[in-house]
């Protein structure tokens, strides 16, 4: 017997594990949502540094109404502060920047830029991507890269998908299946709204739990989940650890935001799992590595980017905000925030200390003078437990899982064509309507 009990426990407060919650309580279900640390969010979250506002990851956030995000803001009545910057998207390459038209219409102009102008070359390769995208989607059978390796041997328009790819989804061209890359553009295209939130991701994580805890849904801060209990093949609750004490807490649902291997390490191992979940555990199971800095500056490097820089002229350096230009409340006064990301050149090979150490490189061979002028809140390498990404786009796990009542929500199991923060949502999504179903099946039979 345990003194507490729920409907539904939920392991972290990433994106994922609080969008769950939304939906859940939305139901009408008792919710528990139980995080390690002081903070909610995850790598969704930021942190003060140095009086900046400063993310613990995500930058760029969905937000309009096809958005798993907004929906699960949604259900629960809780607002998002967000600034929106869809579409202010800056590309560049060795021979100078092209800014996407504001009217839409960019997938032309970013083709035309990387050709530098050469009209046939950039309408023949368009040509290639309007039918992929409306008559024959690729397969996953080639990468990226291969696909483009059909169509054209210039260098710029490789370089230019790979940054976008490496900044939008976590992976190289050559690392993301064909099919995978016209999924997410597909799903990209479709009216699709991003923005920044505009006091800082913790803001939206508290917004969302105020509202959570005015549904009755318990928020446990501090407390780690050491244990997923199990009984009979079903779970059963949870053992956590608060305060230096121990405690079990019921539950008919658990929903882990931890990934998909510390799930199964936390639920007893793999031998507790049915062979065939412990094999797919095991093919492609890379997590995306970014490197993260994040610096203050007397003046923004660039006065007019007000949304995102994406670099295709590096190795490692792929991607440039200046959050303050966007929303001044980030940075303190006089000072200018900004967030660079770089991607390894190898996903599933990383020389850690080298390729942060380039990025940096990049960063000073892009902006010269930088490195001398800017003083670093962030020098970080998102891998291991909290990763770019715990697994490759396109190549995530199922949120189900073989043990009864067990669920994993974020962004090692993302529904196809979703990635980063809108993946997790979309996996909350996933999990919450087949949890709901069999919950209204099983009160429907008289048991949970
Ligand atoms: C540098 C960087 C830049 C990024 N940029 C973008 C971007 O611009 N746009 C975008 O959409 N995505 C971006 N992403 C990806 C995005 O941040 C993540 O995909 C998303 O936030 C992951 O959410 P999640 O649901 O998987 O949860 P996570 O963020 O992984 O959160 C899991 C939570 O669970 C808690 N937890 C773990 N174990 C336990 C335990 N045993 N007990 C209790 N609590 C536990 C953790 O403390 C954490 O709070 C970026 C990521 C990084 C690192």
């Amino acid at each position: 017997m345990t003194e507490e009990h729920f409907d539904a426990v939920i392991i972290g407060s990433g994106m994922g594990g609080m969008c769950s919650a939304a939906w859940l309580a939305a139901a009408g279900l008792e919710v528990a949502v139980i995080e390690r640390t002081g903070h909610l969010g995850g790598r969704a979250s930021h942190r003060e540094r140095h009086g900046a506002i400063v993310t613990t990851g995500a930058i760029m956030v969905p937000m309009g109404p096809g958005s798993a995000i907004r929906q699960a803001f949604d259900v629960v009545g809780a607002e998002m502060n967000m600034v929106d910057t869809t579409g202010r998207m800056r590309y560049r390459l060795a021979h100078g920047d092209y800014d996407l038209p504001p009217g839409g219409g960019g997938l032309y102009g970013m083709i035309e830029f990387a050709f530098e102008g050469d009209e046939p070359q950039a309408q023949a390769l368009f040509a290639r991507f309007r039918d992929a995208m409306s008559w024959w989607t690729p397969l996953d059978s080639i990468t990226m890269r291969e696909w483009l390796d059909q169509y054209t041997d210039n260098d710029n328009v490789k370089n230019l998908f790979n940054g976008y790819t490496a900044a939008l989804m976590g992976v190289g061209i050559h690392e993301m299946g064909a099919g995978t890359f016209f999924q997410f553009l597909k799903g990209s295209s479709k009216g699709s709204r991003f923005g920044l939130a505009a006091e800082g991701n913790g803001d939206l994580m508290a917004t969302l739990a105020a509202a959570l805890e005015a549904r009755g849904t318990t928020i446990m801060r501090r407390t780690q989940v050491n244990e997923i209990l199990v009984e009979s093949g079903r779970v059963s609750g949870v053992r956590v650890a608060a305060g230096g004490e121990e405690r079990l807490i019921g539950a008919n649902y658990v929903l882990s935001n931890t990934g998909p291997d510390r799930t199964v390490d936390l639920a007893g191992g793999e031998d507790n799992f049915e062979a065939s979940y412990v094999a797919r555990l095991h093919i492609d199971a890379d997590a995306a590595t970014i490197f993260h800095l994040s610096f203050l500056m007397d003046r923004p490097l660039i006065p007019d980017l007000d949304g995102s820089l994406v670099l295709g002229n590096n190795t490692n350096l792929i991607y440039l905000e200046i959050p303050s230009n966007i929303s001044p409340y980030l940075a303190p006064p006089g000072k200018h925030l900004h967030t660079a990301y770089g991607a390894p050149v190898d996903s599933a090979n990383v020389d850690y200390e080298a390729e942060l150490e380039n990025t940096m490189m990049e960063l000073e061979a892009n902006f010269p003078g930088v490195l001398a002028e800017a003083e670093f809140v962030v020098k970080a390498m998102h891998r291991g437990r909290a990763p770019g990404m715990h697994r490759w786009v396109g190549r995530t796990m199922p949120v189900a899982t073989p043990i009864r009542g067990l669920y994993n929500v974020g962004d090692g199991c993302t529904a196809p064509g979703t990635i980063g923060t809108e993946g997790a949502a979309s996996s909350a999504k996933l999990a919450t309507s087949d949890l709901l179903e069999r919950h209204d099946r099983a009160t429907l039979r008289g048991s949970s």
